[in-house]
């Protein structure tokens, strides 16, 4: 715990990662901004790990697209004349008439070209390349006084406000904890992890996982190495289908956030258990019929290069020389199987955990419910003990209190930031401005502070 006489550079608010949810945030500023409203006046700074905006680049493959709507972008639901829009993105690259002919929903690549640019014009407060380690309070006659940020260089910043936007954290089963490395690697690492093989691609392959991202995986390395062997293991029939019906997707919407907010601890977690299930964890009709197809094609050629593992159970993987023995139980009959393998990627999903890690120093200034989670309110602010003085707002970390459209999703991310960006101002107006504030709201990014 630090002392509140240790100087450090004060802003009114600190905003943690400047992924899509932090830079839907900063747009909400940046319009208020172009249209003189107060909003625009507070001092904020964004710190970011990354050396620039990229969206999830481990998994920017070829053929793959987005899974909402175009006009849930990042301005769009909460001010369709924002200059921020994917329409107005598309306009200044000249393909708005030929985007409309695709009849398809953007390609990945586009739309993480397209949060690039958006990035580039609003990221004048950002600090990149600047990983956050620590928020230590700073404590005053007995009462939380201030945030200190520490990043991992050990520089630091104050401040009373505070938004964490550092998105959801790679699901690892335990089981693989102590073999993570340059063969056992979870899809966050996949680009990366493959590119250093070279070309010495490994020829036996275990995925596990059942939806996109492993589905995403297994067509990569197939494409990768003509004489490759991939184990993917499932814990049902193979891959499911997403969920694409309207009914069901109207979680998605915000009336169904107001609706899963108000439910009670214990409903919450039986709807998020519903809701996952309809729409996460699942692959679409042609790339399910890609990968059937082949695996029939195959078959008809002589070709062994998916096989499949159903209602598997994965229950030991020990490393054995330079391979892994994998050990299986079919869940219905208990059989046990074995194969061997020369890599493993889990695409095992992302989770985000009802304590979050980077708040850990604060804990005793944070109010728990039953599981030992963030109590977060309808404006996505975490409750605090009385004797705290410090506000901290969680901006795509809320699966938990807001539900799935509210956490790892697009789709309320616009309206997400507007309810965020106003509870910040309200409780930043409560108090007073610090003194630096004018000097630091100087850009920090010389490249875009003009744009
Ligand atoms: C492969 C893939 C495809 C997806 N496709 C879709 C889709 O089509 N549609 C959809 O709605 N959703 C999709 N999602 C869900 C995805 O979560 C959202 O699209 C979106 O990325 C969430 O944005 P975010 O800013 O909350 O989190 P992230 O995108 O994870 O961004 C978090 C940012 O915080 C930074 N950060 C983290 N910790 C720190 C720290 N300590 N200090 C400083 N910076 C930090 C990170 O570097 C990162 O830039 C996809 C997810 C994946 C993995």
């Amino acid at each position: 715990m630090s002392s509140p006489s240790q100087a450090s550079i004060e802003f009114d608010a600190i905003c943690i990662g400047f992924g899509p949810a932090g830079i839907a945030l900063s747009c909400v500023f940046e319009d208020a901004r172009e249209q003189a409203q107060p909003l625009a006046r507070h001092a904020i700074r964004f710190f970011e790990s990354a050396a620039l905006t990229q969206w999830h680049p481990e998994l920017l493959l070829a053929g793959t697209d987005i899974n909402h709507h175009v006009f849930r972008d990042l301005v769009t639901p909460r001010n369709p004349r924002s200059r921020f829009s994917f329409a107005m993105y598309l306009k200044s690259q000249g393909r708005m008439f030929d985007f409309g002919l695709l009849g398809r929903p953007a390609s990945r690549a586009e739309w993480s070209d397209y949060v690039g640019w958006v990035s580039r014009q609003v990221d004048a407060q950002v600090q990149f390349d600047t990983q956050v380690a620590d928020i230590e309070p700073q404590v005053r006659a007995g009462r939380l006084d201030h945030l200190r940020v520490v990043t991992a260089s050990g520089t630091a910043a104050t401040t009373r406000h505070l938004v964490l936007s550092t998105g959801s954290a790679p699901r690892i089963p335990a089981l693989y904890h102590d073999l993570l490395g340059p063969r056992v690697f979870h899809t966050s690492q996949f680009l990366t992890r493959l590119g250093a093989f070279g070309a010495n691609l490994p020829r036996r392959w275990m995925v596990v996982g059942s939806g996109q991202s492993a589905s995403e995986s297994v067509l990569e390395l197939l494409e990768r190495r003509d004489d490759i062997l991939i184990h993917s293991v499932h814990r049902s029939l193979g891959f499911r289908l997403t969920q694409l019906g309207q009914f069901p997707n109207q979680v998605f919407s915000p009336s169904h956030v107001d609706y899963f907010h108000g439910l009670a601890h214990d409903a919450r977690r039986q709807f998020l258990d519903w809701s996952k299930s309809t729409n996460y964890a699942g692959i679409d009709p042609d790339e399910s019929l890609k990968l059937f197809s082949l695996i029939y094609e195959d078959r008809l050629a002589g070709r062994d290069r998916l096989r499949m593992q159903p209602y598997r159970v994965i229950h030991r993987v020990a490393q054995e020389g330079s391979a892994y023995r994998v050990v299986t139980t079919d869940k219905f009959t208990g059989q046990e199987d074995a194969f061997e393998v020369d890599a493993i990627v889990l695409a095992t999903g992302y989770q985000q955990y009802p304590a979050v890690p980077l708040l850990a120093s604060l804990q005793p200034w944070l109010r728990e419910d039953s599981d030992g989670g963030l109590l977060i309110d309808r404006d996505y602010q975490v409750a605090v003990q009385e004797n705290c003085d410090a506000r901290l707002f969680v901006n795509g970390l809320s699966e938990r209190s807001h539900g799935i459209s509210d956490s790892q999703s697009f789709s309320l991310m616009a309206l997400r930031a507007e309810r965020i960006a106003l509870a910040l101002d309200q409780a930043i107006s409560r108090q007073a401005r610090p003194t630096a504030g004018d000097a630091i709201a100087a850009p920090v990014n010389a490249n875009t502070a003009t744009a």
